[in-house]
């Protein structure tokens, strides 16, 4: 697996070791952290190998050590994209790229995480996965990282036309224990931070804006699901829970209750955190439809129960 010290990489873990896998681990550990996979690091069961999936001769040798792969390395978070852009752009077209290669030589399935940020702005909603992207200008960064993912789609689709067992899961803004407080700033994780530290909770536009929060394990059931689910092959899915849509001035007022926290709301502009000429989604709202039918896979971990979770999970380890 690449990717498996991150959020997400690190639940597929958990839970393939759970099922009597071994694991191999590919990561460089830039958001990824070694605290997430502690706990396997003296099983023999998961190896851990620190490295980049740019290092072709390293991808090449991993994948033929191992069945199948779950390709979930990226450079991820909008602010961390905004900052990096080249660096991102590499690790998330080239890298991958090179993991495909690897997978198609060696005949190996494999599963890319893509992002609900290839829809890109958004036309309508529910997004449907054969809905067209509406992206905004090249001279606007963060469209880059919804670029990269697409062209990763692409590629993927393009060596299962060439015989690549492959699959494509769509996350839409993923949330639970061990998210990165600090690292890539995902609106949860940072909501969840502020509060607990009683700092003011920053909403940047109107707050208006939308968004659909999946809880960790439904994730992981979805990603493992399509994995496993042979029809599911060159395919694309949303792994995402339509019935969570909130906007963001909402999020904060239930992460301050759910916290019981004493800070206070503040709105800023989204010029002041990501500079001029930034351009956000509106809405973003998946059609769970495809997931469901074909491979069996609902939500069932509803905003608040995976709130009090999350919240939970962190002041155990206290991430503040
Ligand atoms: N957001 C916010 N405050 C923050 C971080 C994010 O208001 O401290 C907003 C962000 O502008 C966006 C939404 O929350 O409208 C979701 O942001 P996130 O970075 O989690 O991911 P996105 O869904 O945009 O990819």
């Amino acid at each position: 697996m690449t990717g498996g010290a991150g959020f997400i990489g690190s639940h597929l873990v958990d839970r393939l070791v759970e099922h009597g896998d071994a694991v191999i681990v590919l990561d460089d550990f830039s958001t990824g952290r070694r605290g997430n996979i502690r706990r396997h690091a003296d099983s023999g069961t998961v190896r851990i190998v620190e490295g980049t999936i740019l290092d072709d001769a390293l991808v090449e040798t991993l994948v033929g050590d191992c069945d199948r792969v779950f390709h979930l390395a990226a450079a991820v978070g909008v602010a961390h994209i905004i900052a990096n852009p080249l660096g991102s752009i590499q690790v998330n077209s080239r890298g991958t790229e090179n993991i495909l290669a690897a997978c198609a030589r060696h005949g190996r399935k494999v599963l890319i995480s893509s992002s609900s940020e290839v829809y890109g702005r958004g036309g309508r909603v529910p997004m449907h996965e054969d809905d067209d992207r509406i992206l905004g200008s090249t001279v606007i960064q963060r469209w880059s990282y919804a670029t990269a993912k697409a062209l990763d789609e692409h590629l993927l689709l393009a060596h299962a036309a060439h015989g690549l067992r492959g699959v494509i899961v769509r996350y839409f803004n993923i949330y639970g224990a061990r998210m990165d407080p600090e690292g890539y700033g995902s609106v949860m994780a940072t909501f969840v931070r502020q509060a607990l530290a009683g700092d003011p909770v920053t909403v940047y536009g109107d707050g208006l804006q939308s968004r659909c929060f999946t809880y960790i394990d439904d994730c992981i059931d979805g990603t493992v699901l399509a994995m496993e689910t042979q029809p599911a092959e060159g395919q694309v899915f949303n792994i995402g829970d339509a019935t969570t849509e909130m906007t963001i001035d909402d999020l904060a007022r239930k992460v301050i209750e759910a916290s019981s926290s004493s800070s206070t709301i503040v709105h800023e502009s989204y010029e002041q955190h990501f500079g001029a000429g930034f351009e956000d989604t509106r809405r973003r709202v998946p059609s769970a439809a495809r997931a469901a039918e074909r491979l069996g896979w609902t939500a069932h971990v509803g905003l608040d129960e995976g709130l009090r979770l999350t919240l939970e999970s962190w002041e155990q380890v206290g991430a503040v």
